[in-house]
């Protein structure tokens, strides 16, 4: 069994902060639990919303979906990435997952397993375009053939159409995503003309942030909601400025110990001490999703202080100076990301470092041992962790 010493922290009150801060700009939202939740756990996330009242959410593979319904959520589940294994469909039907359509091949064959699964009412489809990505999608010309082709299919329903930003979070891309929005509503309006009841749904995070009045129906925040800052580095940043991050990662202090001027430290003597330092040497390294590129450029927190890393990051150790932080000893909590007061280590500073994005971040690191701040409650990760500690979370 695969552990390590670093623990992530998830704060449901951060969340819950994220939420309703998004939730003034646009009351209807589908969030995005994908990818176990960004790294944050799905099933203490949806557990999370739901106490909030959110009652769509979207996940990746129908698998993630009918996982949340193994614990209980009744929410509407749209699965991002359709119909994938030979299972999905059964699954999906008898799950009331809602998967994603986006091109000929993926219709017909959604439709042949919905006919297959035969179950008693139809299999409810979300029919995706693509409106400049060049990702998934049918083309948004195809739109009006799209729901004719629909009307004749009565083992599926269509009950969203959606499509997504490329650029949203960028100004420099404005007329670009000013370009997709109209996309949108010409292919929305196509397959509107056709179902009249069909839902709509657009924005991401930065577009929910610059732009809620083109989120459509329901729009589809992910990074925001965990507290990344979709905008930062831009001239919109003070839009999710308040968002508050709900990932913590602490690995704790191992030993410390004085080095002298000229000593290696660490792996390939990459790093010789130009005087007689403290070093911490702490539980997290790149099995641990603590990369070797961050040597040299990140700090991590200990005792409100930063500690920056100095030698290579090892498999599951790194190395800190800490000769300007007293009393420093084994046990202390080093923060990689958060940590208490001015100097916790934002989400957008960690991926600065990394040369990435808080996406990546969070995913990565998400992969360790969690636990729900707050709560007595420890738990897994379904990805470390399979079976049936997976069916614990
Ligand atoms: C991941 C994803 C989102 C959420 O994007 P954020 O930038 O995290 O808000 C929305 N829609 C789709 C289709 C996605 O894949």
């Amino acid at each position: 069994m695969v552990s390590s010493a670093v623990t992530v922290t998830v704060r449901p009150e951060h969340l819950r902060h994220n939420l309703r801060a998004l939730r003034m700009r646009r009351p209807l939202l589908m969030p995005v639990i994908k990818a176990d939740a960004y790294g944050h756990g799905a099933a203490a996330v949806a557990r999370v919303l739901a106490g909030e009242g959110i009652d769509h959410m979207a996940v990746g593979t129908v698998g993630e979906g009918a996982f949340l319904r193994r614990q209980g959520h009744d929410a509407f589940l749209l699965a991002l990435l359709g119909l994938i294994h030979d299972e999905d469909a059964a699954l999906a039907a008898a799950c009331r997952i809602t998967p994603l359509v986006h091109d000929a091949e993926s219709l017909a064959r959604c439709a042949a397993q919905a006919r297959s699964v035969s179950a008693a009412s139809p299999l409810s489809v979300a029919v995706k375009f693509d409106t400049g990505m060049s990702r998934l999608g049918f083309p948004v010309e195809d739109a009006p053939a799209v729901a004719e082709w629909l009307r004749g299919l009565p083992e599926v329903k269509p009950v969203l159409v959606m499509s997504h930003l490329a650029a949203s979070d960028d100004p420099r891309h404005d007329a670009f995503t000013g370009e997709q929005v109209s996309r949108f509503g010409r292919a929305a309006g196509a397959l509107r003309a056709v179902f009249p009841t069909i839902k709509t749904s657009l924005t991401n995070s930065p577009g929910l942030l610059v732009w809620p009045d083109c989120a459509g129906d329901l729009a589809r925040p992910g990074l925001a909601l965990y507290g990344g800052n979709p905008l930062h580095g831009t001239e919109r940043a003070e839009l999710g400025a308040g968002l508050l991050p709900v990932m913590e990662v602490t690995a704790p202090v191992l030993c410390v110990r004085h080095v002298a001027a000229g000593a290696c430290i660490g792996y390939g003597c990459s790093f010789r001490a130009p005087r007689p330092m403290r070093v911490a040497v702490v539980g997290a390294g790149y099995a641990d999703g603590y990369p070797r590129i961050l040597a040299r450029r990140a700090a991590v927190v200990i005792r409100g202080e930063r500690a920056p890393l100095v030698g290579r990051v090892c498999m599951q150790m790194c190395m800190v100076d800490v000769t300007h932080i007293a009393e420093v000893a084994s046990g202390d909590m080093a923060y990689l990301l958060g940590g208490v007061g001015a100097q916790a280590v934002r989400p957008e500073e960690l991926a600065h470092w990394w040369g990435t994005v808080p996406y990546e971040v969070f995913c990565m690191l998400g992969r360790n041992r969690r636990r729900l701040d707050g709560g007595a409650e420890t738990w897994r990760n379904s990805a470390v962790f399979p079976g049936a500690l997976r069916e614990s979370l």
